[in-house]
Parts: C-alpha cells; structure tokens; sequence
C-alpha cells in the first residue's frame, strides 16, 4: 500500500507541538467534519442519514460558509463527509479553498460520480478520496441497495490511483457478513493500491428498519 505523505504526519506533528508548548492548549480540534449537504444518489439500506435529513436535502452550504468554518475550527485535517458531496456543484473550490489554508482535505464518496471530480479536483498530497466499499460486488451492492455500483466505483478509484490521487477507503460493518469477505475485500484494494481502511461498525440509526443488521457493542469488540 502507498504511505501516508510524509507532510501530512509532520503538519499534524507541528499543529500539535504548537497547541500544546506554544499555546499550553490541553484540548484542540484535529478534524473537523464539514457536510456541505445532505442529499445522497444513493439510498443504502442501512442508511439513517437519508431518513434523518429529509428536511435539508434541498439546503447546500456556500464556498464562503465552508472555508470560514474550516478558518473557525482550525483543524489541519477537514473530512468532507455527505450525503454525497460531489452532487455539490462548488464542491471543487470548496476542497481547493481548504487546502489553500494549508489544510488537508478527505473528502468521502460511494464513487458514482468520482469521474466528474477529477475535472473539478487536483490530484495533490494535500487531498485524498474516501470511497464507501462494504464488501467485494455483491456484498457491496447489496448494502447500497443498487446493481453495479462496486463495479463503477473500483472502476473510478482505479483510474482515481492511475492520475496519481490518493484513495483511501471507509468499511461499514454489518451481523452477518462472513469475516473472510472483509479479508478479501482488503486484499483486492491493497491490489488496487489503496492507500488506507477504514472499518467501522454500522450507525445504529433509530429510523432503519432492519436493526438486526446493526452489531451490538459486544459484536463488534469481537470482530475487531
Ligand atoms: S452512500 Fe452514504 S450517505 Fe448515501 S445512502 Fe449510502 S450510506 Fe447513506
């Protein structure tokens, strides 16, 4: 797997000595997570945010409001979650903007619509891609709930490594998946050249009917 770069480890090193030795800080921000909107092209099953945030799907946060809340939070690492933040049609100068203040920017996706980013999105160290992958294709497809989309998504996060962006991916982990389809699902993006994983345990969102799919704490300390 590609490393981290090396400016990332050192920026977080220096953010740190100067809250702690400069400012006598005890407690500071290392990520913030901004959410330009909510709305997703996706509808994945076990999904509470698309029941939850109905009410702000039409509701986008301006290029303005975004690098004024990463200047306001002052974290060196700005994690731009969804919905699907690239149905937001500023979400290029959002991401540039941040990094411009000397930030880093990881921004998460389910993949769909990652083609149009790269016109919109320099590839930089400064920058990675998060893809949403659950399993291998029909594990992944069956927890988005849609045909095809590991096929596009892997699609685009190879072409994604091949114009040199890094990519990094985001694993939701649900009862009743076999722990072998996580280890080949780790192989094939380490193949791929995937930079890092993320795994975590399904949200047990309120609104999801399905709460058997969800791991109890017990659960999930196991399969860990
Ligand atoms: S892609 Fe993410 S935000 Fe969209 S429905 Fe699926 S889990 Fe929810």
């Amino acid at each position: 797997m590609p490393r981290r770069p090396v400016s990332l480890e050192l920026g977080m090193a220096t953010y740190i000595a100067k809250k702690h030795l400069l400012e006598r800080k005890e407690m500071f921000p290392f990520t913030l997570m901004l959410e330009p909107l909510e709305l997703c092209n996706l509808a994945c099953s076990g999904c509470g945010r698309i029941q939850e945030y109905k009410d702000v799907f039409d509701k986008r946060l301006t290029v303005e409001q975004c690098l004024q809340a990463a200047e306001d939070c002052g974290a060196p690492i700005v994690n731009i979650p969804g919905g699907e933040p690239l149905i937001h049609k500023q979400i290029g100068e959002i991401v540039q903007g941040i990094i411009d203040q000397g930030r880093f920017v990881y921004l998460c996706t389910n993949g769909i619509l990652m083609d149009r980013a790269f016109e919109k999105i320099t590839a930089q160290k400064r920058f990675a891609f998060v893809v949403h992958i659950d399993g291998m294709e029909s594990v992944h497809d069956q927890a988005v709930d849609r045909a095809g989309v590991f096929k596009k998504a892997t699609a685009h996060m190879r072409e994604a490594i091949a114009r040199g962006y890094r990519v990094c991916t985001n694993t939701t982990i649900f009862r009743g998946t076999q722990p072998q389809e996580y280890v080949d699902l780790f192989v094939h993006l380490k193949e791929m050249g995937v930079e890092g994983c993320i795994t975590s345990p399904g949200f047990d969102y309120a609104s999801v009917t399905d709460q058997h799919q969800f791991l109890a704490r017990t659960e999930a300390q196991e399969a860990a």
